[in-house]
């Protein structure tokens, strides 16, 4: 064996790959399958898929009732955030990280409020009036989660003046009113008082199937307005009404930071302007408000967002194999969790922090399945 060859091998032994070949490169089929527990037309997948690891420990992913069991909660109903208030903006199903983190406030004992979206607010009322989400609303005593108030807002409009004449009389707004950012911090003010925690879990980014060689000046504009500036303005806003002692997170992914060819639309330099921006709010809100600002950078999860993205599947099939910790899938209540730890006074010292809640990915510098580590020999 040559030394190069020799070499190859211990590097292989170090990643694990040699388990990987044991079970050779699956199918796009087999890889669907095994995220999802079913194929993409929609068959439910009940044998293991050929040559991979069995799918029962790789299928919760995209389960949002395994997502959102209650033994998932692995601290107790009640907790150091017992009586603060939690004002949780972008939440319109219970798919996202947005609920995840609601969820996981009302666990510690945080009264939550939710600001939806004004064009998905009618179905989300609907859906939970309905009882659609009372399985993903279960807290581990086995009440369901309530919702103090659910306001309508828009994160793109600060005040009403900024609004324009198509959206004022756009029908998808009919019906609703002061749901600027402005008007909501006013509204949760003169109903609630002060608040404790803010949370920024939205994101929007129009042209975000386009590669940013290819995106227009107003998509660009448009994925950082809604995607980052929004954080800026809520803060703005919200940081007078909330207590001395009060936190802010909102959720960041790699794309800011490393390439990830397919989030464009200048979503990556919306993800980036809100990283830099948690450090210099951190400051700001510190010093002004005493609160304190972090964001969590989380790895994929199928969404209703990420979805609408185009190749979520293929980015959480990737984590699967290719991050440190590849026997368990990324839940979302795991990024909830951790948005609780940071809302508490548990986290008292830490603002202006990124924290990575992606089962260790952002750490590779080398994709285990590459083709190109394969031995030819
Ligand atoms: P989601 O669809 O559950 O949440 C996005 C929310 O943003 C929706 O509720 C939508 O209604 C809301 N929204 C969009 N435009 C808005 C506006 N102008 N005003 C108010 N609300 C608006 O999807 P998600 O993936 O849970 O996204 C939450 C956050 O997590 C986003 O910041 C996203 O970029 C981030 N994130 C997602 C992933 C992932 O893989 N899903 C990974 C890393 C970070």
């Amino acid at each position: 064996m040559s030394a190069r060859s020799e070499h190859r091998l211990s590097f292989r032994d170090r990643c694990d790959v040699r388990r990987r070949l044991e079970y050779p490169p699956a199918s796009t089929r087999d890889r669907y399958a095994a995220v999802f527990g079913r194929s993409r037309r929609g068959g439910d997948v009940s044998e293991p898929a050929r040559g991979r690891r069995e799918i029962s420990t790789l299928r919760p992913q995209n389960d949002a009732i395994n997502r959102y069991r209650s033994s998932d909660l692995s601290f107790p109903r009640s907790s150091s955030s017992t009586g603060k208030k939690a004002f949780v903006a972008g939440v319109a199903d219970d798919q996202g990280f947005g609920w995840a983190i609601s969820k996981c406030l009302a666990q510690a004992g945080c009264e939550v409020i939710l600001g939806t979206w004004v064009p998905a607010l009618n179905i989300f009322e609907t859906s939970l009036r309905r009882g659609k989400f009372d399985e993903s609303r279960k807290l581990s005593d086995g009440s369901l989660m309530e919702f103090a108030k659910v306001y309508p807002m828009d994160a793109v409009f600060d005040t009403y003046d900024d609004v324009p004449e198509e959206i004022r009389t756009n029908k998808r707004y009919a019906g609703n009113e002061k749901w600027t950012v402005a008007e909501c911090a006013e509204q949760v003010e003169k109903d609630f008082g002060k608040i404790d925690i803010l949370v920024h879990s939205l994101a929007n980014g129009p042209e975000v199937a386009k590669p940013l060689l290819e995106t227009s000046r107003n998509g660009y504009l448009a994925a950082l307005s809604a995607s980052s500036y929004s954080k800026v303005s809520m803060l703005q806003r919200f940081g007078p009404i909330m207590n001395k002692g009060g936190a802010a997170i909102s959720l960041t992914y790699l794309a800011s930071e490393r390439i990830i060819p397919g989030y464009g639309g200048g979503m990556s330099s919306a993800k980036a302007a809100l990283e830099s921006d948690t450090q210099v709010l951190a400051y700001e809100a510190g010093r002004k408000w005493g609160i304190r600002v972090n964001t969590i950078s989380a790895g994929p999860l199928g969404s209703r967002a990420a979805k609408a993205i185009g190749f979520i599947d293929d980015m959480i099939n990737y984590s699967l194999t290719n991050a440190p910790l590849s026997e368990k899938p990324l839940t979302a209540m795991e990024i909830g969790q951790t948005a609780a730890f940071l809302c508490s006074p548990l986290a008292s010292g830490i603002t202006g922090s990124c924290i990575y809640v992606d089962n260790g990915l952002h750490a590779m510098g080398l994709a285990t399945d590459a083709k190109s580590l394969e031995r030819s020999d």
